[in-house]
């Protein structure tokens, strides 16, 4: 039933039906079903003429229908009929098409109900395409004045058949097609009642009756009537909630899944011993670690010596030394007969990571290379040889280490900075990189008993906080280890904003922050829509600097994506040499470079970035033992959501709290990207509000799958069946039935 084609409902033909698989891939019985009303209009209450305002989304009036009038305007020909509202105001009902059918069906001298949006047009309310429901007279006993005429006749009129319009009606997303083609959301709600009326008795439920009961969920059946139509805001407050828990359910028992099954399946080189570890962490710590650290380095070694392949994801603010936690888990790869990489986004973090590794490596006394794109073909042959036969432990680079040329003798660990510019592909791409496992072994591993198929763990570090409802949905598949705390000794940056009339006081502020020997960034935007403005505005801000700061002996560095690579090299090893106090830059900078000295960011046009993107920015000071200080700049006008990101920086300094507000500004599509949101493509819940709802979720699912792992146990049989079905054919009818 549920794949019963549109068409075959009452009221839709072939062209309607096409139109909505076209305009909302709306195709079955099922996707209308899962169709569900983005907002319900509360129709207890109408609006007189007088109330009327054009930003309104819609409006319910009560009125009389006093007459209708052909009007000709050039080709186009609409239909205008007035509504005399009880204060004996006007309101024009449009229309342009069904012309025909309204001419003759005019509820002329009738009391109806309309509803639509209003327009304001030279001094008239109109709305277009009105949907209108004939009432009974009772407005004439009300507070008419009946002194009115346009309400002379409503008691005789009082006799045409009456409607009544449900409290709470549902508006459906549509598209301006359709309404054109007459389907509106009155029209839309009627075929999902057919479709309701048809097929309930076969929405079965998909939750374990157990937890039905303890969370107090409607059925299944009911729910689904009830979003739809819903009696008054309590049962549709009831519906969504069940409906969101499923949603949500299934999505983590899904994930939970793949992870076990995975775990399961998938073998990874059993890393127990210690040695190179040990020692590195007696003698060479740089620091002692900190608490977030030596926990999340012990989640890693249990991982790593299941004897499964790890999926881990660490996830730790700039700053929190999510460095020191890969070396050593590189370490423990390398005292277990194993080969690390570390790959990097770009090829300058792959040079920051290797100038950050290389003297850890060699305090251990390990080799350490570097492959980018840009190594030159007389270095990349020595290098792919000596990974191939298994003399090089430890490498970092970028994603020219996936390139089919590039073999590991015995690849144990991959180590993924960043991951938000890697795809989930690109990740599953490192695990064939053992291509002749085994042949000699010069790093000395017994390999008799290793079994055949043997994935390297993987280990995922970024600095952009994911709150954690998305980090469940979006790596449900991955373990997740947080490093929440920052070393010792760093004083919380400063943030402030200000405007652009105030740039001679933020100047003057840099001027005395250099005197003092620190360093400065100064970041523009710089987007490809907008790039010869962004670019002209970059270098008026670099010529207008250099006029003002290089007569006090104040030397500045710039960097941009558009210089040739030795120049910008160049310009940025000035600047972490300290040879210039001032770096200009767009956001090339905004990752994982870390100049230690530099004390303060200035972002100009501030309000122009994200607040993932502000925070990230402002992670480039603050690494040293000086007080820094971020300087927003933006234009005076601004919107209030832009008001918000600007006071969440002010306010915070904690990545978490930022991403968390991210998430409810912008949704969880636009922060990860659209490649990404597919992944968190949820229809009710929303990951920025139902928190608590989705760690509910989370936990009913984890712990069913604890006990009953392949869902055999008879109360599980239904949610198995309904798992099964949705994962076979991932179309949305499979969620009802
Ligand atoms: P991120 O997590 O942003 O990659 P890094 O690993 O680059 O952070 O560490 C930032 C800075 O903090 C580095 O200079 C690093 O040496 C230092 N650091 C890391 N861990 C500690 C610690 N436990 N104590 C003191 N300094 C630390
Ligand atoms: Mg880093």
């Amino acid at each position: 039933m549920f794949h019963n084609p549109l068409s075959s409902l009452a009221g839709i033909g072939p062209a309607k039906a096409a139109l909505l698989a076209f305009e909302l891939g709306l195709e079955t019985w099922g996707d209308l079903l899962n169709h569900f009303p983005f907002r319900y209009d509360d129709r207890t209450v109408f609006y007189l003429v007088k109330e009327l305002d054009a930003d309104m989304q819609t409006a319910q009036l009560r009125g009389i229908i006093t007459g209708q009038q052909l009007i000709t305007t050039g080709k186009i020909m609409r239909l205008v009929a007035t509504l005399v509202d009880a204060d004996g105001n006007k309101l024009q009902l449009v229309w342009f098409n069904s012309i025909k059918f309204w001419q003759q069906k005019m509820p002329l001298g009738h009391q109806v109900v309309v509803y639509g949006k209003p327009n304001f047009f030279r001094g008239t309310y109109s709305i277009i395409h009105p949907e209108i429901t004939v009432v009974a007279g009772a407005l004439a006993t009300d507070a008419i004045a009946t002194d009115n005429p346009a309400f002379e006749n409503v008691a005789a009129q009082s006799a045409v058949t009456e409607n009544t319009i449900p409290a709470l009606s549902p508006v459906y997303s549509l598209t301006e097609k359709l309404r054109k083609k007459g389907v509106d959301s009155q029209v839309l709600g009627k075929l999902v009642q057919q479709v309701y009326d048809q097929t309930k008795q076969l929405i079965s439920e998909n939750l374990p009756l157990t937890v039905v009961e303890q969370y107090q969920f409607l059925d299944r059946k009911t729910a689904y009537q009830l979003i739809h139509f819903p009696t008054d805001y309590a049962a549709l407050e009831a519906a969504r909630y069940r409906l969101k828990f499923e949603e949500l359910f299934f999505n983590q028992l899904r994930l939970i899944r793949v992870r076990g099954l995975r775990k399961q399946q998938l073998a990874g080189w059993p890393m127990s011993k210690l040695k190179l570890f040990t020692a590195f962490y007696n003698d060479h710590l740089p620091f002692q670690l900190t608490n977030a650290q030596q926990r999340v380095l012990r989640e890693i070694r249990q991982d790593m010596g299941s004897g499964r392949q790890m999926n881990r994801l660490i996830q730790g603010d700039v700053g929190s030394g999510k460095t020191i936690v890969a070396f050593m888990s590189m370490l423990m790869a390398v005292d277990n007969g194993c080969q690390a990489c570390l790959m990097a986004p770009t090829e300058i973090l792959a040079e920051q990571h290797l100038n950050g590794l290389q003297p850890l490596a060699n305090a251990i006394g390990l080799p350490i290379a570097k492959l980018t794109g840009s190594t030159k073909a007389k270095d990349r042959k020595p290098i792919l040889e000596a990974l191939a036969s298994g003399v090089l432990p430890l490498i970092v680079g970028t994603h020219a280490l996936l390139e089919p040329k590039v073999h590991f003798q015995r690849l144990g660990l991959s180590v993924i900075d960043e991951q938000h510019r890697f795809g989930v592909a690109q990740r599953a791409r490192l695990w064939d990189k053992n291509s002749r496992p085994d042949q000699s072994n010069e790093l000395g591993i017994e390999t008799t008993d290793l079994p055949e198929v043997i994935a390297p763990h993987i280990m995922v570090m970024t600095a952009t906080p994911i709150p954690r409802t998305l980090a469940m949905t979006l790596y449900g598949d991955l373990d997740v280890s947080v490093i929440d705390e920052l070393p010792p000794g760093r004083k919380p940056i400063r943030t402030s904003h200000v405007y652009q009339s105030q740039r001679q006081q933020a100047w003057h502020f840099m001027q005395q922050q250099i005197a003092d020997g620190r360093q400065i960034y100064v970041v523009y935007p710089l987007i490809e829509e907008n790039e010869k403005l962004d670019f002209m505005a970059l270098e008026l801000g670099y010529q207008m600097m250099q006029e003002h700061f290089n007569p006090m002996g104040i030397a500045i560095s710039m960097v941009h994506g558009k210089m040739p690579k030795e120049t910008r090299d160049y310009e940025m090893d000035q600047f972490v040499k300290g040879r210039t106090q001032i770096m200009v830059a767009t956001t090339v900078i905004e990752v994982g470079v870390n100049v230690p000295n530099a004390s303060v960011m200035l972002i100009e046009s501030a309000e122009r970035f994200g607040l993932s993107q502000l925070h990230q920015l402002r992670g480039r000071v603050g690494r040293g033992a000086d007080q820094s200080y971020c300087i927003l700049m933006t234009d005076v006008k601004l919107s209030s959501e832009t008001r918000e990101r600007l006071a969440t920086m002010v306010r915070t300094n904690n990545g978490f709290e930022i991403a968390e507000v991210d998430l409810k500004l912008r949704g969880p599509g636009d922060i990860l990207g659209t490649q990404q949101s597919g992944a968190v493509d949820l229809k009710l819940a929303n990951l920025a509000t139902d928190m608590v709802l989705m760690t509910q979720a989370r936990d009913v699912a984890t712990q069913i799958i604890e006990r009953d792992p392949d869902l055999t146990e008879p109360e599980h049989i239904a949610t198995a069946e309904y798992l099964a079905g949705s994962a076979a054919t991932g179309l949305a009818w499979s969620r009802v039935g």
